[in-house]
């Protein structure tokens, strides 16, 4: 088996290349991702070594420490620096897309995605993960879908005015903290009427069933693992994943050791079999059409036998070994992210 063969078109459900490029500085940031660099998990580059072709591209807040309160919750982000945040990140991305000459395209519906595949353009897709940057009018919002916004996580791993981001905890469920807020739950509503997917990682087990009993769209969990496999907070449980499956969901596998590693070790060298098993669990609770991929390259600790974006290949011929079909490889390239995306936007 070479890693030609398994070459399978990835579009992806979870990258942090924005806050990671803004972290290293704005200055020359888009010829970084444009032209490559060295030790990072996706540039232009690496994404076309590896068949990655588009993804989902997180607008994500830092958070001012990473030192838990006495409930164990991370700290809270000022609305006013999670707006300067998002604005800068919404517009690196802008800038890249200017830049790159075609390369790379921000989509808003499923056939500008698959456009820009058939025309070799990286397809971005614009999202948030922790809306701290609105306020609970929830005016920002329709905004931001006027700018291209088509997929949003109410919470990252930290309370907001929303709802309780579940804090990082291995050998624990992600029952922690409470559901939904009455602003939460507006937001909600407008994500559904505006037609922005609500993505459930990162989301605590209350504010998961919550958002089961108030939306309408199918029930997403961009990049998150199976909870029986790696019993960690950010995974979903089976209870979850049978959600998931009656919405017509998806669940997209995180390639972060943490939330793969049946002892929670943040082990580099940890073997792809871990990765197989958990997509072989996945597909068996929620069926081959609704398992993709949310790799959460740039964003967690990844192990060095997949390495970065380049490294996609490889997963796919352990995939291709462990029995998948063209078919179903295909599924979870691309094709399960782009049916979800199409059916929670409309055509
Ligand atoms: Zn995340």
């Amino acid at each position: 088996m070479t890693e030609q063969m398994a070459r399978i078109p990835v579009f992806d459900g979870h990258n942090d290349v924005l806050s990671r490029l803004l972290r290293e500085g704005r200055e020359g940031a888009e010829e970084r991702f444009l032209n490559g660099q060295k030790n990072v998990h996706i540039d232009l580059p690496r994404a076309r070594q590896g068949g990655l072709v588009g993804g989902l591209c997180a607008v994500y807040v830092p958070s001012p420490g990473r030192e838990p309160d006495a409930n164990g919750d991370l700290p809270r982000v000022e609305r006013e620096s999670a707006l300067d945040q998002t604005i800068a990140q919404a517009a690196l991305l802008r800038a890249i897309e200017a830049k790159s000459d075609g390369a790379l395209q921000v989509c808003v519906s499923a056939r500008e995605i698959r456009a820009a595949m058939a025309a070799g353009r990286f397809a971005a897709v614009f999202h948030i993960e922790g809306i701290e940057a609105a306020g609970p009018d929830l005016d920002l919002i329709p905004v931001l879908h006027a700018a291209g916004l088509r997929t949003l996580g109410p919470v990252w791993s930290r309370p907001n005015i929303f709802a309780h981001g579940v804090p990082f905890r291995f050998g624990h469920g992600p029952g922690l903290g409470p559901g939904l807020t009455e602003a939460g739950r507006e937001l909600i509503r407008l994500c559904n009427r505006l037609k922005i997917m609500v993505d459930l990682s990162h989301m605590n087990d209350a504010g998961f069933w919550d958002v089961a009993r108030i939306s309408q769209a199918p029930l997403v969990a961009s990049h998150s693992n199976a909870f029986a496999i790696c019993p960690h907070s950010r995974n979903a449980t089976d209870a979850q994943l049978d959600a998931i499956r009656d919405t017509g969901g998806l669940i997209g596998l995180n390639f972060g050791v943490k939330f793969l590693h049946p002892e929670g070790r943040a082990d580099t060298e940890l073997d792809i079999s871990v990765m197989v098993r958990h997509i072989d669990y996945l597909v068996q609770k929620v069926g081959i059409d609704h398992v993709a991929l949310g790799s959460d390259f740039d964003g967690t600790l990844i192990s060095n036998r997949i390495g970065d974006a380049a490294g996609l290949p490889r997963l796919f011929a352990a995939l291709s070994e462990a029995g998948y079909d063209d078919e179903a490889l295909a599924k979870i390239g691309h094709l399960n992210w782009i049916s979800v995306l199409e059916r929670t936007w409309g055509a």
